[in-house]
Protein backbone atom coordinates (compact mmCIF):
# COMPACT_ATOMS: atom_id res chain seq x y z
CA UNK A 1 0.00 0.00 0.00
CA UNK A 2 1.08 3.57 -0.44
CA UNK A 3 1.72 5.19 2.43
CA UNK A 4 3.12 9.30 3.27
CA UNK A 5 6.59 7.83 5.09
CA UNK A 6 9.61 9.92 6.95
CA UNK A 7 11.99 7.72 5.48
CA UNK A 8 14.92 8.87 7.10
CA UNK A 9 16.14 11.65 10.19
CA UNK A 10 17.01 15.09 9.11
CA UNK A 11 14.63 17.96 7.04
CA UNK A 12 12.61 16.64 4.51
CA UNK A 13 12.61 13.18 3.60
CA UNK A 14 8.76 12.68 3.54
CA UNK A 15 7.65 10.95 0.31
CA UNK A 16 4.55 8.68 -0.50
CA UNK A 17 6.23 4.85 -0.95
CA UNK A 18 5.12 1.02 -1.17
CA UNK A 19 4.80 0.05 2.58
CA UNK A 20 3.91 -3.69 3.22
CA UNK A 21 0.28 -3.79 4.72
CA UNK A 22 0.26 -3.84 8.40
CA UNK A 23 0.81 -7.29 10.52
CA UNK A 24 -1.83 -8.27 12.82
CA UNK A 25 -0.72 -9.36 16.75
CA UNK A 26 -2.66 -9.78 19.18
CA UNK A 27 -4.47 -7.70 21.10
CA UNK A 28 -4.28 -5.42 18.40
CA UNK A 29 -7.02 -4.43 15.40
CA UNK A 30 -6.25 -3.47 11.71
CA UNK A 31 -8.91 -0.46 10.06
CA UNK A 32 -8.89 0.55 6.87
CA UNK A 33 -8.22 4.44 7.20
CA UNK A 34 -11.10 6.45 6.06
CA UNK A 35 -9.67 10.03 7.06
CA UNK A 36 -6.06 11.42 8.92
CA UNK A 37 -6.04 14.65 9.73
CA UNK A 38 -2.56 16.93 9.29
CA UNK A 39 -1.18 18.47 12.85
CA UNK A 40 1.84 20.94 12.80
CA UNK A 41 3.39 17.93 14.61
CA UNK A 42 3.70 16.50 11.56
CA UNK A 43 4.78 19.36 9.72
CA UNK A 44 7.71 19.34 12.40
CA UNK A 45 8.43 16.10 11.47
CA UNK A 46 8.77 17.09 7.76
CA UNK A 47 11.43 19.69 8.91
CA UNK A 48 12.85 17.89 11.70
CA UNK A 49 11.76 19.43 15.02
CA UNK A 50 10.14 17.04 16.81
CA UNK A 51 11.25 13.40 17.63
CA UNK A 52 10.54 10.25 15.84
CA UNK A 53 11.63 6.93 14.80
CA UNK A 54 12.26 6.19 11.15
CA UNK A 55 11.41 4.78 8.75
CA UNK A 56 7.73 5.67 9.53
CA UNK A 57 3.98 6.23 8.07
CA UNK A 58 3.26 9.48 9.83
CA UNK A 59 -0.31 9.94 10.77
CA UNK A 60 -1.79 10.31 14.38
CA UNK A 61 -5.23 12.28 13.92
CA UNK A 62 -7.39 9.28 12.24
CA UNK A 63 -10.67 7.29 11.98
CA UNK A 64 -11.49 4.05 10.19
CA UNK A 65 -13.47 0.95 10.43
CA UNK A 66 -11.76 -2.38 11.80
CA UNK A 67 -11.47 -4.40 9.41
CA UNK A 68 -9.48 -7.61 11.10
CA UNK A 69 -9.75 -8.17 14.56
CA UNK A 70 -6.18 -9.92 16.56
CA UNK A 71 -6.39 -12.84 18.51
CA UNK A 72 -7.84 -12.28 22.00
CA UNK A 73 -9.84 -8.85 20.90
CA UNK A 74 -13.34 -8.86 22.94
CA UNK A 75 -16.14 -6.38 22.13
CA UNK A 76 -15.06 -4.84 18.93
CA UNK A 77 -16.90 -6.27 15.13
CA UNK A 78 -15.73 -6.14 11.99
CA UNK A 79 -17.02 -2.80 9.97
CA UNK A 80 -17.45 -0.95 13.67
CA UNK A 81 -16.26 2.97 12.96
CA UNK A 82 -13.23 3.88 15.19
CA UNK A 83 -11.39 6.65 17.12
CA UNK A 84 -7.84 5.50 19.02
CA UNK A 85 -6.20 7.22 21.21
CA UNK A 86 -2.31 8.10 19.98
CA UNK A 87 -0.60 6.35 23.73
CA UNK A 88 0.71 3.46 22.20
CA UNK A 89 3.31 1.52 24.49
CA UNK A 90 2.75 2.98 28.18
CA UNK A 91 3.81 1.32 30.45
CA UNK A 92 0.88 0.45 32.80
CA UNK A 93 4.09 0.16 35.43
CA UNK A 94 4.91 3.64 35.79
CA UNK A 95 3.65 6.15 38.60
CA UNK A 96 1.71 8.02 35.63
CA UNK A 97 0.21 5.32 34.50
CA UNK A 98 -0.94 4.02 37.61
CA UNK A 99 -2.41 7.50 38.09
CA UNK A 100 -4.26 6.97 34.72
CA UNK A 101 -1.97 9.43 33.08
CA UNK A 102 -1.02 6.96 30.29
CA UNK A 103 -0.70 9.92 27.81
CA UNK A 104 2.25 11.63 29.85
CA UNK A 105 4.22 7.86 30.27
CA UNK A 106 7.86 7.97 28.85
CA UNK A 107 7.48 4.80 27.32
CA UNK A 108 4.69 6.26 25.08
CA UNK A 109 5.35 5.75 21.12
CA UNK A 110 2.53 7.40 19.64
CA UNK A 111 1.53 6.44 15.69
CA UNK A 112 3.05 8.63 13.40
CA UNK A 113 6.12 8.94 14.83
CA UNK A 114 6.97 6.42 17.25
CA UNK A 115 5.23 3.17 15.44
CA UNK A 116 3.59 3.35 12.07
CA UNK A 117 0.52 5.88 11.72
CA UNK A 118 -2.45 6.68 9.74
CA UNK A 119 -1.29 8.85 6.42
CA UNK A 120 -2.27 5.29 4.42
CA UNK A 121 -5.10 2.94 3.65
CA UNK A 122 -4.32 1.08 6.94
CA UNK A 123 -3.10 1.28 10.27
CA UNK A 124 -2.68 -1.47 13.50
CA UNK A 125 -3.43 0.31 16.64
CA UNK A 126 -4.12 -2.24 20.09
CA UNK A 127 -7.74 -2.77 20.95
CA UNK A 128 -7.81 -0.44 24.33
CA UNK A 129 -7.17 2.59 22.78
CA UNK A 130 -10.47 2.28 20.25
CA UNK A 131 -13.27 4.75 21.18
CA UNK A 132 -16.79 3.42 18.90
CA UNK A 133 -17.75 6.77 16.54
CA UNK A 134 -21.40 7.85 17.10
CA UNK A 135 -23.39 7.38 14.41
CA UNK A 136 -24.50 11.15 13.95
CA UNK A 137 -21.03 12.12 13.62
CA UNK A 138 -18.93 12.20 10.07
CA UNK A 139 -15.84 10.57 8.74
CA UNK A 140 -14.30 14.03 8.60
CA UNK A 141 -15.75 15.04 12.15
CA UNK A 142 -14.31 12.05 13.99
CA UNK A 143 -10.55 12.31 11.85
CA UNK A 144 -10.60 15.82 14.37
CA UNK A 145 -11.09 14.07 17.43
CA UNK A 146 -7.62 13.64 18.71
CA UNK A 147 -7.11 17.40 18.54
CA UNK A 148 -10.79 17.74 20.65
CA UNK A 149 -9.69 15.80 22.90
CA UNK A 150 -6.98 17.74 23.43
CA UNK A 151 -9.18 21.11 24.08
CA UNK A 152 -11.67 18.90 26.40
CA UNK A 153 -8.18 17.44 28.57
CA UNK A 154 -7.19 21.31 28.49
CA UNK A 155 -10.42 22.05 29.93
CA UNK A 156 -10.75 19.18 31.99
CA UNK A 157 -8.10 20.46 33.50
CA UNK A 158 -8.49 24.16 33.98
CA UNK A 159 -12.62 24.17 34.35
CA UNK A 160 -14.92 26.30 33.02
CA UNK A 161 -17.73 27.53 35.17
CA UNK A 162 -21.43 28.67 34.24
CA UNK A 163 -21.24 32.08 32.67
CA UNK A 164 -17.12 32.57 32.39
CA UNK A 165 -15.93 34.90 30.54
CA UNK A 166 -13.30 33.06 28.08
CA UNK A 167 -10.31 34.35 26.21
CA UNK A 168 -8.78 32.22 23.75
CA UNK A 169 -5.23 33.27 22.09
CA UNK A 170 -4.50 31.81 18.73
CA UNK A 171 -6.97 31.01 16.02
CA UNK A 172 -5.61 27.90 14.90
CA UNK A 173 -7.49 24.64 15.15
CA UNK A 174 -6.67 23.93 18.49
CA UNK A 175 -7.51 27.12 18.90
CA UNK A 176 -11.22 27.43 17.67
CA UNK A 177 -11.76 23.54 19.15
CA UNK A 178 -10.99 24.78 22.49
CA UNK A 179 -13.60 27.85 21.78
CA UNK A 180 -16.05 25.60 21.09
CA UNK A 181 -15.49 23.22 23.87
CA UNK A 182 -15.58 26.16 26.17
CA UNK A 183 -18.86 27.27 25.09
CA UNK A 184 -19.79 23.83 24.79
CA UNK A 185 -19.12 23.46 28.57
CA UNK A 186 -21.47 26.71 29.55
CA UNK A 187 -19.05 29.43 28.95
CA UNK A 188 -21.16 32.53 28.82
CA UNK A 189 -19.22 34.92 25.96
CA UNK A 190 -16.19 33.38 24.51
CA UNK A 191 -13.14 35.33 22.54
CA UNK A 192 -11.01 34.21 19.91
CA UNK A 193 -7.41 36.22 19.83
CA UNK A 194 -5.25 36.01 16.56
CA UNK A 195 -3.71 38.23 14.47
CA UNK A 196 -4.80 39.40 11.01
CA UNK A 197 -1.63 37.11 8.98
CA UNK A 198 -4.29 34.36 10.11
CA UNK A 199 -7.29 36.02 8.74
CA UNK A 200 -8.59 33.06 7.10
CA UNK A 201 -8.78 31.78 10.09
CA UNK A 202 -10.25 34.30 12.06
CA UNK A 203 -12.90 33.89 9.36
CA UNK A 204 -13.67 30.44 10.38
CA UNK A 205 -14.18 31.38 13.57
CA UNK A 206 -16.30 34.32 13.11
CA UNK A 207 -18.25 31.86 11.04
CA UNK A 208 -18.43 29.23 13.82
CA UNK A 209 -20.51 32.06 15.66
CA UNK A 210 -17.34 33.53 18.10
CA UNK A 211 -16.41 37.10 19.11
CA UNK A 212 -12.94 37.47 17.62
CA UNK A 213 -10.54 40.24 18.58
CA UNK A 214 -7.23 41.28 16.28
CA UNK A 215 -4.34 41.68 18.09
CA UNK A 216 -2.98 44.02 15.79
CA UNK A 217 -6.41 46.73 16.07
CA UNK A 218 -7.56 45.62 19.83
CA UNK A 219 -5.25 46.16 23.06
CA UNK A 220 -6.27 42.95 24.23
CA UNK A 221 -5.69 43.69 28.23
CA UNK A 222 -8.51 47.20 27.75
CA UNK A 223 -10.61 45.36 25.58
CA UNK A 224 -11.17 42.17 28.10
CA UNK A 225 -11.48 45.02 30.91
CA UNK A 226 -14.22 46.80 29.18
CA UNK A 227 -16.01 43.27 28.40
CA UNK A 228 -16.58 42.60 32.03
CA UNK A 229 -16.65 45.84 33.88
CA UNK A 230 -12.94 45.90 34.66
CA UNK A 231 -12.63 42.87 36.46
CA UNK A 232 -10.61 41.18 34.17
CA UNK A 233 -11.80 37.45 32.29
CA UNK A 234 -12.42 34.36 34.24
CA UNK A 235 -10.18 32.03 31.88
CA UNK A 236 -7.99 31.95 29.12
CA UNK A 237 -6.85 29.12 26.78
CA UNK A 238 -3.52 30.18 25.46
CA UNK A 239 -2.45 27.89 22.27
CA UNK A 240 -0.58 29.98 20.47
CA UNK A 241 2.98 30.12 22.91
CA UNK A 242 3.46 33.10 22.11
CA UNK A 243 5.52 35.53 25.02
CA UNK A 244 3.51 38.78 24.06
CA UNK A 245 -0.10 36.64 23.85
CA UNK A 246 0.88 35.30 27.67
CA UNK A 247 1.65 38.74 28.96
CA UNK A 248 -1.66 39.53 27.61
CA UNK A 249 -3.23 36.68 29.12
CA UNK A 250 -1.92 37.71 32.50
CA UNK A 251 -2.98 41.25 32.45
CA UNK A 252 -6.51 40.26 30.90
CA UNK A 253 -6.85 38.13 33.59
CA UNK A 254 -8.76 38.55 36.93
CA UNK A 255 -7.73 38.38 40.18
CA UNK A 256 -7.53 34.73 40.83
CA UNK A 257 -8.17 33.66 37.44
CA UNK A 258 -7.10 30.75 35.47
CA UNK A 259 -4.67 30.98 32.78
CA UNK A 260 -4.64 27.22 30.90
CA UNK A 261 -0.84 26.72 28.69
CA UNK A 262 -2.04 24.44 25.31
CA UNK A 263 0.21 25.88 23.03
CA UNK A 264 4.11 24.75 22.63
CA UNK A 265 6.37 27.99 22.57
CA UNK A 266 9.54 26.15 20.35
CA UNK A 267 11.58 28.27 22.34
CA UNK A 268 14.48 27.28 25.53
CA UNK A 269 12.80 30.14 27.60
CA UNK A 270 9.80 32.97 27.31
CA UNK A 271 9.84 35.85 29.09
CA UNK A 272 6.54 36.44 31.40
CA UNK A 273 5.25 38.78 33.76
CA UNK A 274 5.79 36.15 36.49
CA UNK A 275 5.09 38.84 39.44
CA UNK A 276 1.57 40.39 37.42
CA UNK A 277 0.46 36.75 37.79
CA UNK A 278 1.55 36.42 41.66
CA UNK A 279 -0.13 39.66 42.18
CA UNK A 280 -3.30 39.24 40.57
CA UNK A 281 -3.10 34.50 42.37
CA UNK A 282 -3.33 33.20 39.26
CA UNK A 283 -3.88 29.55 38.67
CA UNK A 284 -1.91 28.38 36.10
CA UNK A 285 -1.93 25.23 34.26
CA UNK A 286 -0.50 23.54 31.59
CA UNK A 287 -2.43 20.70 29.37
CA UNK A 288 -0.42 18.16 27.30
CA UNK A 289 -1.84 15.37 25.44
CA UNK A 290 -4.93 14.31 26.13
CA UNK A 291 -6.68 12.44 28.60
CA UNK A 292 -8.93 9.24 28.25
CA UNK A 293 -12.30 10.68 29.49
CA UNK A 294 -11.73 13.28 27.03
CA UNK A 295 -12.01 11.33 24.02
CA UNK A 296 -15.44 10.01 24.37
CA UNK A 297 -16.41 13.58 25.87
CA UNK A 298 -15.27 15.20 21.97
CA UNK A 299 -17.56 12.47 20.65
CA UNK A 300 -20.17 13.64 22.81
CA UNK A 301 -19.83 16.95 21.78
CA UNK A 302 -19.29 16.76 18.03
CA UNK A 303 -22.89 14.08 18.11
CA UNK A 304 -24.17 16.95 19.98
CA UNK A 305 -23.47 19.96 17.95
CA UNK A 306 -21.58 21.56 20.39
CA UNK A 307 -18.35 21.21 18.24
CA UNK A 308 -18.74 21.71 14.48
CA UNK A 309 -15.57 20.46 12.53
CA UNK A 310 -17.05 20.23 9.16
CA UNK A 311 -16.43 24.05 8.64
CA UNK A 312 -12.94 23.63 9.58
CA UNK A 313 -12.19 21.22 7.17
CA UNK A 314 -10.33 20.99 3.91
CA UNK A 315 -9.96 17.36 2.54
CA UNK A 316 -7.01 16.23 -0.06
CA UNK A 317 -6.69 12.61 -1.47
CA UNK A 318 -3.70 10.98 -0.02
CA UNK A 319 -1.48 11.31 -3.43
CA UNK A 320 -1.66 14.89 -2.70
CA UNK A 321 0.20 14.92 0.74
CA UNK A 322 2.59 17.75 -0.25
CA UNK A 323 -0.22 20.03 -1.07
CA UNK A 324 -1.85 19.49 2.19
CA UNK A 325 1.21 20.21 4.10
CA UNK A 326 2.17 23.14 2.29
CA UNK A 327 -1.75 24.08 2.58
CA UNK A 328 -1.32 23.64 6.61
CA UNK A 329 1.86 25.82 6.47
CA UNK A 330 0.98 28.63 4.66
CA UNK A 331 -2.50 28.69 6.81
CA UNK A 332 -4.41 28.16 3.71
CA UNK A 333 -6.55 26.11 5.38
CA UNK A 334 -8.07 25.58 9.02
CA UNK A 335 -7.78 22.04 9.30
CA UNK A 336 -6.34 19.60 6.08
CA UNK A 337 -7.36 15.88 6.04
CA UNK A 338 -5.75 13.74 4.26
CA UNK A 339 -8.16 11.00 2.55
CA UNK A 340 -7.33 7.36 1.01
CA UNK A 341 -9.91 6.68 -0.91
CA UNK A 342 -11.95 9.69 -1.48
CA UNK A 343 -14.33 8.75 0.37
CA UNK A 344 -14.59 11.11 3.71
CA UNK A 345 -18.22 11.83 3.95
CA UNK A 346 -18.74 15.44 4.37
CA UNK A 347 -16.47 17.92 2.47
CA UNK A 348 -15.80 17.26 -1.37
CA UNK A 349 -11.64 16.99 -2.09
CA UNK A 350 -10.21 20.59 -3.57
CA UNK A 351 -8.99 20.41 -7.06
ZN1 LIG B 1 -1.82 16.38 16.58
ZN1 LIG C 1 3.85 4.37 32.25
Amino acid sequence: MKAVVKTERGEGHVELRDVPTPELRPGWVVLDVRATGICGTDVHILHDEHPYWPPVVLGHEFTGRISRLGEGVDGWEVGTRVVCEPHQGSCNVCHLCRRGLHQLCASKRSPGWGIDGAMAPQVTMPAHLLHRVPDEVSDVAAAACEPTAIAVSAVERCRVEPGDTVLVFGPGPIGLLSAMVARACGAGEVVVVGRASSARRLEAARGLGLTVWDSGDVDVPTAAKELTRGRGVDLVLETSGSAQAIAQAVDSLRRRGRLCAIGVSGRPTLEVPWDRAMFAALDVSFSFSSSFTSWDAALQLMRSGGVQIEPLVTSFPLARWADAFRAVEERAVVKALLVPDGTADARAVES
